[in-house]
């Protein structure tokens, strides 16, 4: 008989050393070719069959996990439910608080001969917690049913690597074994050596449940919902994303990441920030803004720091670019009232609310392919949306009247220009002329002229 005491929480659980009896019998099972970590203690329930009842309802799924650890484990043995009349093995509670015990009584006679099974004859103990307790607490019972199971079967403990076996658990693992992460549990129960153990007893051969020895303890939080962005374009320079948070008691953040190159696919970027964030509540977050399509991705995360499984997203477009200055034209201006001579450019400028300025350069021999770096103050004009504006150039050179072209470009208040107006002068010596046309619109003006 083993029998657990019970131990503060956070301490590990210890099962007690084995007899010396049983010490003996299991060196005697280890072959010498082939070094076994597992510990076979006593004989191997007959029939390959062993009948149980769980007469502890508050352990019912860890019980019927720990079971269906050992019915799949590949050794040929399987517990089978049963009324509890009929019961070879009951599960039930009493006064341990930690950790579980097992006994094992009438299995063979003192002199060694093998009796059949019958009720009562063995009998595991798991922790008698209320069922909150042991809903809480489900992975560490798992644990301990299964490692009970395992003596059921006839395992003793065995301390030379991780195994279910292992003769405490430590932080919610066999103590030889590596402990969950926040917000995970040992889903794994049993080891390669465990199984090989009661494959030694039942035939059979080792079939181990694939994937991590870990699972998750709870579903992820959900990604927050209705995000979307406000801008206003006329008076600021950043963006405003709001959204509500997901309703859930273990949020405790969130974290938002940026990319201009499609939607962030990871939380951890460079550049991403977390704010704390309250179950179900509202939130709002300001951004400066970025000139280019960016995708702003917001994941909730939880109180262990795992994250929604995706986040929420949404597209930021900037304001379209500016139009360009349209119907420009050049005028000979040798009349103007204003004295000197020049040429007047006139032109209308886009409707845009983000409009500031229209930048204005001017070549001979060929049109500006680019604006001026460094706009002298007549290069750079304020400009109102949608008016006629009109700029008279007294630089004007009466030689050379023939070869100006001007090109100008609307210029917003996020210093993006619109692509260039041309109008190139066609004025002759004798006087005035107007030739206005597009960029892009050179053909048609040279068979024009
Ligand atoms: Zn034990």
């Amino acid at each position: 008989m083993r029998t657990l005491t019970g131990r503060p929480s956070g301490r590990p659980v210890l099962f007690p050393a084995l007899s010396l009896a049983l010490a003996l019998l299991a060196s005697m099972t280890v072959g010498p070719d082939a070094p076994r970590a597992y510990v076979l203690e006593g004989k191997p329930a007959p029939g390959r069959l062993i009948t149980y009842h769980n007469a502890a309802p508050q352990h019912a799924r860890a019980v019927r996990e720990a079971v269906e650890a050992w019915n799949t484990s590949g050794a040929l043995v399987e517990f089978v439910a049963v009324p509890r009349a009929d019961a070879e093995l009951v599960i039930r509670t009493g006064s341990l608080v930690d950790g579980g015990s097992t006994s094992l009584l009438h299995r063979s006679t003192s002199s060694g001969e093998e009796l059949a099974p019958r009720p009562g004859d063995a009998e595991i103990e798991l922790p008698g917690w209320s069922a909150e307790e042991a809903r809480r607490r489900r992975p560490e019972a798992t644990l301990v049913a299964a490692h009970e199971l395992g003596h059921v079967l006839g395992l003793g403990h065995e301390d030379g690597g991780c195994a279910l076996m292992n003769s405490a658990i430590l932080n919610a693992a066999p103590s030889r074994c590596s402990p969950p992460g926040a917000g995970e549990y040992r889903c794994r129960l049993l080891e390669r050596d465990d199984v090989r153990g009661a494959v030694a007893l039942y035939g059979g051969s080792v079939a181990l449940r694939r994937g991590s020895s870990f699972c998750d303890l709870y579903p992820p939080v959900d990604p927050p919902t209705g995000l979307s962005i406000a801008f206003d374009p006329m008076s600021s320079s950043r963006i405003r994303l709001e959204w509500r948070n997901a309703t859930a008691e273990r949020l405790a953040s969130v974290v938002v990441a940026t990319s201009t190159r499609g939607c962030p696919t990871s939380a951890t970027s460079a550049g991403s920030t977390t704010l704390d964030a309250a179950s179900g509540a509202r939130q709002a977050a300001g951004f400066v803004l970025e000139l280019g399509e960016v995708c702003y991705a917001i994941w909730s995360r939880d109180t262990d720091g795992r994250l929604s499984d995706v986040p929420a997203t949404v597209r930021f477009d900037p304001p379209d670019l500016p139009l360009p200055p349209s119907t420009p034209s050049v005028t000979f201006a040798s009349s103007s009232p204003l004295g000197p001579r020049g040429t007047s450019l006139r032109w209308r400028n886009p409707i845009s609310a983000t409009l500031r300025s229209v930048v204005i350069e001017r070549t001979t021999g060929g049109c500006p392919a680019a604006p001026p770096r460094r706009p002298r103050p007549w290069q750079e004009l304020p400009a109102d949306s949608g008016v006629l504006q009109e700029f008279t150039d007294f630089r004007f050179d009466l030689e050379r009247a023939g070869g100006y072209c001007y090109a100008l470009w609307a210029k917003d208040r996020f210093g993006r220009l619109s692509p260039p107006a041309i109008v190139q002068s066609t004025l002759g010596a004798g006087g005035p002329a107007r030739a206005p046309h597009h960029a892009g619109d050179r053909g048609q003006q040279e068979r024009r002229s």
